[in-house]
């Protein structure tokens, strides 16, 4: 018989988690041949996901549920739960019931047909989502397979299916920023999209503010890309050139006398400030690889598990 995990991570997901457990559980029952395993990684929840979850955990064999120590951020969460997946088959999926779960049989059907290692969800449709967020998460998605060394599917999210090869190869990978949906391309084997309408949240609010998106976009242009650094090295060429090009102009000026040397201050600040700001962006740049680098090197743990509820 396969095993089939389905993780889940959740953060302050009161509202939804019992609804979310509950719709998943049917789908999971009806499952001919799979013996099925639900993962809950709850990353830090202040309000009551915590109590829900090891309710749920005691009266279902089924369900594992992995408490961190405070809130590590979603890509965190879902890397416990492949660390604590040793199935034939796991299922990534949101708390929020945004990747409706009556999709599950479908994927493993996909899988069996052509005998893909992932099979990745594709948007086609989001609904419920705010016009700033499809319209920032378009453009970066498209300017990072622009930037990126491996070419990443569009509109996907980390809504997958994957196999035992590629949890396997998962496990490898130490860096601690995760961008998980590249980092599953990047293994490669056979991936295989599957399309869908997303859902809109079934209740609560998103938990991704602002700063944990920027903190997400960052991970995966910068881990993924070195792009950033050319591009600078790109910008400081063409000021060098341009230095030169004025360097002259003003040398032959003086010699053939068609430049007033003394007038001046205008072109001077506005070269100044120029040079500053291509100069400050590039130290920018530089900083942000010297930042990962850092952050890498101490080798830290990427998570804290406080402790595991199991029936
Ligand atoms: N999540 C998490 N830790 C966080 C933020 C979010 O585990 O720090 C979970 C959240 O509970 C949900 C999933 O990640 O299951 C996606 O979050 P959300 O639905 O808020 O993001 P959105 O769909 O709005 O992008
Ligand atoms: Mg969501």
């Amino acid at each position: 018989m396969k095993t089939l995990s389905i993780i889940i991570p959740c953060y302050n997901e009161e509202s939804v988690i019992e609804a979310t457990y509950r719709r998943i559980k049917t789908v999971l029952d009806a499952l001919p041949a799979i013996s099925p395993q639900m993962i809950f990684i709850n990353d830090g929840s202040e309000d009551k996901t915590m109590y829900i979850l090891s309710d749920i955990a005691q009266k279902d064999p089924t369900v594992k549920v992995i408490n961190f120590s405070r809130n590590f951020g979603h890509q965190a969460a879902v890397t416990a739960g492949i660390h604590h997946c040793d199935s034939d088959f796991a299922v990534i999926i949101d708390a929020d019931l945004q990747d409706p779960p009556e999709l599950i049989p479908d994927l493993l059907a996909k899988q069996e047909e052509e005998q893909a290692n992932v099979v990745y969800c594709v948007r086609r449709k989001r609904a419920g989502e705010s016009k700033f967020k499809l319209w920032t998460a378009k453009k970066f998605y498209r300017a990072l397979n622009k930037m990126a060394e491996v070419d990443f599917p569009l509109d996907t999210g980390d809504f997958r299916l994957i196999d035992a090869q590629i949890i396997e190869q998962f496990k490898r990978f130490k860096e601690r920023g995760k961008y998980i949906r590249g980092l599953i391309s990047w293994i490669g084997f056979k991936q295989t999209p599957f399309y869908y309408e997303r859902e809109a949240r079934f209740a609560g609010e998103t938990k991704y503010s602002l700063k944990k998106m920027l903190s997400f976009a960052t991970t995966a242009l910068f881990y993924f890309s070195k792009k950033p650094l050319l591009i600078a090295t790109g910008l400081g060429f063409l000021t060098v050139v341009i230095g030169v090009i004025m360097a002259l102009w003003y040398i032959f000026g003086k010699i053939f006398g068609y430049t007033n040397a003394e007038s001046g201050w205008t072109s001077i600040m506005i070269i100044v400030i120029f040079f500053g700001g291509i100069q400050l962006l590039t130290i920018g740049v530089l900083g942000q690889y010297i930042g990962i680098l850092f952050d890498e090197v101490k080798e830290r743990p990427e998570y804290i598990v406080d402790n595991v509820v199991e029936a």
